[in-house]
């Protein structure tokens, strides 16, 4: 069953695939203020466009001046939202999530945007990140009489803001800020406002843009371009903006003294069309490909690219060694989240149905296959065994990232480091494992030089174990944690 103006009752997804041999993104936000626009739809499609970032539940949150009213359930954006819905949803402010859990588990009540009553009002929060103090931020809370709904680090940001309820919104923002350790873009509604805030250390990206006479705020750029707003800037490290009927302010909450934005939005995460922190996507990718035909010039007939992730820096390895691109693999777009696994004996049709491979541009070749990170290694044996199949003669693998060797703790599911080839097997090893003729991975340095004076505004804990933010251990403090 599902239900709208409260914490929903909502049903799990029926079938929960394996493992991805992929990082995955914990989520997106979407968020508009617009007088006479129609807000839900607006953060429908702009959800649409984040659709990326989390396949797991989807939400909105709207207000209409006077009352925050909700719909989020488990499931993709279209699967959540009916027309019925989204004309329930009518207001002039609304903010949106797609989700996909690491902290919290899978549970219909860790969907968002997360709506709660508190001295001042309706206060709804959608989250993208990781808060690294968790641990003792709940175990603070609680030992003062906070209860939690949910799993999500999410909520403690909530209980924080109803702390300090005796302050302004913006105010008791800025306290929680000085709290709350780690990955945190944050879009907050509450009955007359839309608030947007990013962390001191901007590691979870967003935007803002202009539409009409409204604003709308986004994890990436591409969802602005889908709901027709213009980029204004990003919304820098540190900052808290307001958006209400006296129009926007910006304040700088906190100053920010090192940056660090993921690195891996860049290699992998986001759409090659957004724009972030001042670059490209694409042409990152792009320029990442050029980068290891500079450092790996290995002789080979044909480029080919596993598709769609490794695509660009296929096409950048191709430029620069003027070796063809070919379209060695074929994707099937039509793929979703919760296909039944096939049994252990039909493993290689799971790939396939995934993956094709063209067996008249591979046969006989000497074959070049690019792809953005190898995490478990699992899945690019397989493909590497189909190419083979097919009659390439020679496979090599370049990869447009570093080996991936620590895991990362600020939103993004790297797996544990005992589940990281990398941090496992030497690349001698790892290339015998997946049963390539020669594995190559693009330099942190190479990596690093593509962002230029920009170089050092990036977080690159997974590749080299300096987390920039502190990783607090959970404690006894831990032990009050629900697992659903
Ligand atoms: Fe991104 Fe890796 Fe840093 Fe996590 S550890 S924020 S995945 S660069």
């Amino acid at each position: 069953m599902r239900a709208s103006g409260g914490f929903s009752t909502v049903n799990m997804p029926e079938n929960r695939i394996e493992k991805p041999d992929k990082p995955r993104e914990e989520c997106g936000i979407f968020g508009v203020y617009g007088k006479n626009m129609d807000v839900s739809r607006i953060t429908y499609y702009g959800l649409y466009a984040l659709q990326h970032r989390g396949q797991e539940s989807a939400g909105i949150a709207v207000s209409d001046g006077k009352k925050v009213m909700l719909h989020k359930d488990m499931g993709l954006v279209p699967e959540v939202f009916s027309q019925e819905q989204l004309d329930k949803l009518k207001g002039h402010i609304a903010i949106g999530h797609v989700r996909y859990s690491t902290t919290g588990s899978s549970h219909p009540i860790n969907a968002q945007p997360l709506v709660f009553r508190y001295a001042k009002g309706t206060l709804g929060l959608a989250h993208n990140g990781n808060i690294t103090n968790i641990w003792d931020l709940r175990s603070q809370l609680t030992s003062t009489g906070s209860v939690f709904q949910s799993t999500t680090d999410s909520e403690v940001i909530v209980n924080l803001v109803a702390r300090y309820s005796q302050n302004t919104l913006e105010e008791a923002l800025a306290k929680c800020m000085i709290d709350v350790k780690g990955a945190y873009s944050l879009l907050l509604i509450t009955e007359t406002s839309l608030i947007a805030v990013r962390d001191t250390y901007g590691f979870r990206p967003l935007s803002i843009g202009k539409l009409g006479d409204g604003y709308v705020v986004a994890s990436e750029s591409c969802a602005l371009d889908t709901v027709g707003a213009t980029k204004l800037r990003d919304v820098g490290p540190g900052e808290i903006i307001i958006i209400n009927d006296k129009g926007i302010r910006s304040i700088r909450a906190l100053s920010s003294r090192k940056k660090a934005h993921c690195i891996f939005e860049y290699i992998y995460f986001a759409r090659p069309d957004s724009e972030m922190d001042g670059f490209q996507i694409s042409q990152v990718r792009r320029e990442m490909g050029r980068q290891l035909a500079r450092e790996y010039p290995v002789d080979v007939d044909i480029v080919v690219a596993v598709p769609d992730s490794g695509t660009t820096a296929a096409r950048g390895y191709a430029d620069e060694s003027g070796i063809p691109f070919e379209e060695g693999l074929m994707k099937n777009r039509y793929i979703g989240r919760t296909f039944i696994q096939p049994s252990q004996d039909m493993r290689e049709m799971g790939v396939r149905l995934k993956l094709n491979p063209m067996k008249h541009v591979l046969e006989g070749k000497r074959v070049l296959m690019v792809d953005d990170s190898l995490v478990r290694g699992t899945t690019s044996s397989k493909i590497v065994k189909m190419l083979r199949d097919c009659g390439a003669r020679e496979v090599y693998l370049c990869l447009s990232s570093p080996p991936v060797v620590k895991s990362c703790h600020y939103g993004i599911d790297t797996s544990n480091e005992s589940e990281l080839v990398a941090a496992q097997k030497s690349v001698e090893q790892i290339k015998n494992l997946i049963g390539v003729d020669g594995l190559y991975y693009l330099s942190l340095e190479g990596l690093l030089n593509i962002f230029a004076k920009d170089r050092d505004n990036f977080c690159t804990a997974c590749f080299n174990g300096d987390y920039p933010v502190e990783i607090a251990k959970p404690g006894n403090s831990g032990k009050f944690m629900l697992e659903w």
